[in-house]
């Protein structure tokens, strides 16, 4: 029996049991497939919300707090694992939206600032981090500090005993704890009852193998971007589409981001697209995340429903959990 089991094994499980583990406490991690090949594998890596205006006070808090964490951490976990996940301190050049009377308010209480560019804003301190690689080494550290993963294993429901959440049956065996965290992304309310529900918003993305001299920072215009990796290549996206689990891609997508890259860089053109996919960012009606324990039950918590920035909140999401839980707040 463990002292914390974590559903699902994408950033924001594998971020909760390395903090949960890092408190002390024994964690199993459960998955239904293998950890780190959904949304937090699919997604940009972009360490910021887009248009951070537009989100509520919880989802800047989180973020900011990450982003003031985020390259000692990925430094920390190189240290550990040897595997780098590459973040990168590329700056944000946005091409709109920065004027408004909402981004001025914004911007006044944050004490955040821009650079002017020719073409735009530049937000000089957003970073990236190379998501897939994130999760290799994150998964490799929490192994290291005694995660116990269990994969291919799908949670059907909690278990319950009288009035008390005692841990979580699955398609193979039933699992045991003192406490519970869903961090099953877009799938959360498909084996847990939430107020909220959450639901999978699919992105589509492409990456296109160019020259790394091509485009120097990330750029962000009419709510599309492009990402500059170090070895040059260079990930588009993204669409917004409420189509339930389907993970098709299609062509006209594929063709609609690879204009709105090369109409802004015109040596994109020439570029080659190498992979496109899609993922399912956990959304909900209301757009907030859900941190914090869970109505029914005592013992279960929720830290899930990230939408469009898991990546970015990971880190602050998964401390104040581990806090909750531990009793530290
Ligand atoms: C195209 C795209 C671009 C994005 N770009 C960015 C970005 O630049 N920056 C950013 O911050 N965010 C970005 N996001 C959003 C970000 O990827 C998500 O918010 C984040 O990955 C959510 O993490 P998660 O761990 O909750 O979900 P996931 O990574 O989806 O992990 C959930 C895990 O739970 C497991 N699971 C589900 N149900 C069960 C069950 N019943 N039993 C056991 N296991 C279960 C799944 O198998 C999965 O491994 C993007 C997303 C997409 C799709």
């Amino acid at each position: 029996m463990s002292d914390c089991l974590v559903i699902g094994g994408g950033v924001i499980g594998m971020m909760t049991a390395r903090s949960l583990s890092l408190s002390g406490a024994k964690v199993t991690l459960l998955d239904q497939q293998q950890c780190a090949n959904e949304s937090s594998w699919a997604g940009g890596g972009i360490i910021s919300p887009l248009y951070p205006w537009k989100y509520d006070d919880l989802t800047n808090e989180l973020s900011i707090a990450s982003q003031a964490v985020y390259e000692q951490l990925c430094a920390q976990i190189f240290e550990d694992t040897g595997l780098d996940p590459q973040y990168l301190k590329s700056g944000l050049l946005m091409m709109d939206e920065f004027d408004t009377s909402e981004a001025k308010t914004w911007m006044q209480k944050y004490k955040l600032t821009y650079q002017a560019h020719p073409q735009g804003a530049l937000f000089t301190n957003i970073a990236q981090v190379r998501n897939p690689r994130l999760l290799k080494a994150l998964k490799a550290d929490i192994i290291n500090k005694g995660v116990n993963i269990i994969e291919h294993t799908k949670v059907e429901s909690l278990l319950i005993k009288g009035d008390c959440a005692i841990g979580v049956k699955t398609n193979q065996q039933d699992y045991l704890s003192n406490s519970i965290v869903v961090c099953s992304g877009a799938w959360s309310s498909q084996w847990l009852s939430l107020i909220e529900e959450v639901f999978p918003m699919k992105g589509q993305m492409i990456v296109l193998k160019a020259d790394s001299s091509i485009v120097e920072h990330i750029v962000l215009d009419q709510g599309r971007y492009i990402i500059p990796r170090k070895d040059g290549r260079i990930l588009v996206g993204s669409t917004m589409q409420n189509v339930g689990f389907d993970r098709s891609t299609d062509e006209q997508t594929r063709q609609s981001l690879y204009e709105f890259a090369s109409q802004r860089f015109e040596l994109l053109a020439k570029a080659e697209v190498e992979h496109h996919w899609s993922g399912f960012r956990p959304a909900s009606k209301l757009g907030q995340v859900m941190l914090g324990r869970y109505a029914q039950f005592d013992n279960v918590y929720l830290n899930t429903g990230h939408f469009r920035n898991g990546l970015n909140m990971a880190p602050e999401s998964a401390k104040r959990i581990t806090q909750l839980i531990t009793h530290e707040a």
